[in-house]
């Protein structure tokens, strides 16, 4: 049976020690850290992401500033207030909640961020740095994984690793960064002709697609470690992650629940990348 990887527990660990940090850091600099948050539109799931970034920067000591628009904000207003808020010296993080509406175009916005305020790391010239292993960010969900793995002890050097989804935002930023910890790492997709095969061969396997019980135990290595992304709905309404999660406990190592594993994770990460910015800034 599996070991289970509790990401609240890792979470509550990061979110500690940022916590600890930010105390320190006022005190040296009288800097208080602060994440601005847009919002275009009322999806009820980003609704519920915001709320927990502002409940989190409250925890750790950060000023938040929430800027919720409605769903027909022009891509032009969103520019403004992007630029406004890089001029901002009290602002140290910029996070524009995604899925934008379709009318906007999601690089545009992306890229009008400061590179050095861009906490999410996915403006094209931290991906960048990411690429060359030389960077001041992680995207959240990749650098959550990581953290997840570190905390399990496992070794990721010479092991084999299948990143199944090749998003901007997490498949591909996460094969970069086992790859930077001398994994052998697969990427596969949708148009990977045997995808089964490409996990069985996995020591350590992450799923980002978002189909529910998409990776089954017999795609599992006998002893895999399993991280899974996915956030999906079961036929019960249930939240549930990509992976069979009660067939494969039983035949990996390590594994995480949905909810509780990766999830969690995000935020704190947002959390320690945003005291980066905020130190970074202090620098000068
Ligand atoms: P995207 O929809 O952007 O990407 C999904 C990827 O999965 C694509 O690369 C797609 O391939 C691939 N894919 C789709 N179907 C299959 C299939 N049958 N076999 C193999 N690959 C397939 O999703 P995201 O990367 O944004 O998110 C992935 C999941 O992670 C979602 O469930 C999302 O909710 C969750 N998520 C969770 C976070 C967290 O904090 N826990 C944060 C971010 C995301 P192709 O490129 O060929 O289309």
């Amino acid at each position: 049976m599996a070991t289970l990887i509790n990401g609240k527990e890792i979470s509550q660990k990061v979110r500690g020690e940022v916590k600890l940090e930010t105390e320190a850091f006022k005190k040296e600099t009288g800097i208080t850290p602060g994440l601005a948050v847009i919002l275009v539109g009322d999806d009820p799931a980003s609704k519920i992401y915001v709320g927990n970034k502002k409940k989190a920067c409250d925890e750790v000591g950060f000023n938040s500033f929430e800027y919720i628009l409605s769903e027909s904000t022009e891509q032009g207003e969103l520019i403004s207030l992007i630029e406004k808020l890089n001029a901002d010296p009290s602002v140290h993080g910029i996070l524009c909640q995604l899925p934008l509406p379709k009318h906007i175009d999601e690089r545009e916005i992306i890229a009008a961020i400061s590179p050095k305020k861009d906490v999410d790391a996915f403006h094209p010239v931290n991906v960048g740095k990411i690429m060359i292993g030389d960077y001041d960010f992680l995207p959240c969900t990749p650098a959550g994984v990581m953290e997840l793995i570190h905390s399990a002890g496992i070794s990721v050097a010479g092991k084999k690793c299948t990143v199944v989804g090749r998003s901007n935002i997490v498949g591909k930023p996460m094969a970069m960064l086992l790859l930077h910890e001398n994994g052998t790492v697969t990427i596969c997709h949708s148009k990977t002709t045997d995808l089964a095969k490409e996990c069985r061969d996995a020591d350590i396997l992450v799923a980002a697609v978002g189909r529910a019980k998409l990776i089954t135990a017999d795609m599992i290595k006998e002893g895999a470690a399993v991280i899974d992304v996915g956030m999906n709905r079961d036929e019960n309404g249930k939240l549930c992650g990509d992976v069979d999660f009660s067939e494969a406990e039983k035949k990996a190592s390590y594994i995480t629940p949905v909810p509780g594993g990766v999830g969690p994770m995000t935020i704190a990460m947002l959390m320690r990348n945003t005291l980066t910015a905020a130190k970074l800034s202090s620098k000068g």
